[in-house]
């Protein structure tokens, strides 16, 4: 892109000017649909959302078995949600923001194996692999008990095969762990906003840990190239997978059920506002997918990004998807939210979920860590930076007034809302860590 094109793209949509002078901003997207429209233009269904929940469901045997830690939901890897009040008062304080409803925490930052969303789409699409090998192979049938793959015999049968990826961190955590219980020889390429304690512990479990000076783009284009040189090694490509949104897609269905059981309504006068974290987009992008059949209209959807990598934000509002970097229009894509590290979007969960995405917004780095430290103090909560930056989506709902008279949002609807906050990692990190990312907070 010349400095003429970047001109141009901020005469068409001013809102540009904005991200690559690195302000936080907020868009609401005037171009949604009904929830029963904007799925049709997904190519996916619920049918293949429920076909990922059963497959999870028959590998539940085999988790337990290899990961003893799962035991307690048995082999089902999910994650609590938790009420935050202490926060949401500290939030209303900080911002001088009334938020009207209840501010809930969906703690993925937990969730076991790897401590990050990236438990769901990136472990499910190797067990989906695995599966798939074992059946082909007439090693296994859907009736059999998983439980048999934790042997010998299947150790040294997926040892044939290999398994690629490129992360800035949690899913190469992800696919690195579970490929390598399960026998498979594994590549995690990493970008070099990878934290060394993840490669460290990647390492640690026999994953052959690829390092890269540049950022993620580059590390997922070497793993592309890698296995493309090795028909027997598969590749998982974060950047348009459908197995791994359906994997994320599985959390909306879970949600469901979980806010059934614990008397949490939401429906069209219970409003549901949900906000996840943004890098790439498979990751959000999937969950709110699953959250669209769970709930339809009743649940809203924003996704975050730090104002230094906001690769979704300029793809959608611009309409060119995966089309444009955050680069090419001078922003340098660092950002201490490492999982959110990601210049260019994935321009098929872009295209996929335009429709169904309220809105998207930006927030510093500063402001990630004000939010870490303020979490911690409030509801004694650690989080690593990533996952903080849904935090500031109840306050832009409450901001939002255009947006909510344009939905009927209206005031005895906002009060029964429910603001859930999606934690998207940190469950896992050091303490040396995270003692470094309180401090940088100030608080
Ligand atoms: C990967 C990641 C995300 C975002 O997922 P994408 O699929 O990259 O959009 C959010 N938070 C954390 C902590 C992550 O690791």
């Amino acid at each position: 892109m010349t400095q003429r094109d970047v001109k141009k793209l901020i005469y068409d949509f001013p809102l540009v000017k904005d991200l690559v002078d690195l302000k936080e901003v907020v868009w609401f997207n005037p171009n949604i649909t009904t929830a029963d429209q904007g799925l049709f233009y997904v190519g996916l269904t619920l049918e293949d959302v429920i076909d990922a929940q059963e497959r999870l469901t028959r590998f539940a045997p085999y988790l337990v078995k290899a990961f003893p830690e799962t035991a307690v939901t048995k082999g089902i890897i999910e994650s609590e949600v938790v009420d935050i009040p202490h926060m949401k008062k500290a939030l209303e304080a900080r911002y001088q923001t009334p938020i009207t409803g209840q501010l809930r925490l969906k703690k993925d930052s937990h969730l076991p194996i790897s401590g990050s969303i990236k438990a769901r789409g990136g472990i499910y699409e190797v067990l989906t692999h695995a599966e798939k090998l074992a059946i082909k192979a007439g090693l296994l049938t859907k009736e059999d008990n998983y439980e048999i793959l934790f042997s010998d015999k299947f150790r040294d049968f997926f040892s044939q095969y290999s398994i690629a990826v490129g992360s800035t961190g949690n899913l190469g955590m992800s696919i690195g762990i579970i490929s390598a219980k399960l026998g498979f020889s594994v590549s995690v390429h990493m970008s070099a906003d990878a934290r060394q304690w993840k490669k460290d512990k990647l390492r640690s479990h026999g994953v052959n840990v690829v390092e890269y000076e540049q950022d993620y783009s580059i590390a997922v284009e070497q793993g592309r190239k890698e296995a493309q040189k090795n028909p027997h090694c598969f590749f998982i490509d974060d950047e348009n997978s459908k197995t791994l949104f359906l994997g994320y897609g599985v959390a909306g269905l879970r949600l469901k059920q979980q806010f059934k059981e614990k008397g949490i309504r939401v429906d069209s006068e219970h409003p549901l506002f949900v906000s996840l974290p943004c890098g790439v987009g498979g990751g959000p992008g999937g969950v709110a997918f699953g959250l669209k059949l769970a709930f339809g209209d009743a649940v809203h959807c924003l996704f975050a990004e730090p104002t230094h990598s906001p690769c979704m934000l300029l793809g959608v509002h611009t309409q060119l998807h995966d089309g444009i970097s955050v680069q090419e229009i001078g922003i340098d894509n660092m950002t201490a939210a490492d999982g959110l590290a990601v210049g260019r979007a994935s321009g098929f969960v872009g295209r996929a979920m335009e429709r169904l995405i309220d809105g998207y917004y930006t927030i510093s780095d500063q402001e990630l860590y004000g939010l870490l430290s303020l979490l911690y103090k409030e509801e004694n909560i650690q989080l690593e930076p990533s996952a903080l930056a849904g935090m500031m989506g109840a306050v832009h709902i409450s901001r939002g007034q255009e947006y909510l008279q344009r939905l009927s949002l209206d005031s005895h609807k906002m009060q029964n809302a429910t603001h859930l906050v999606w934690a998207t990692g940190g469950g896992m990190v050091p303490s040396d860590e995270m003692q470094k990312y309180l401090s940088q907070g100030n608080l």
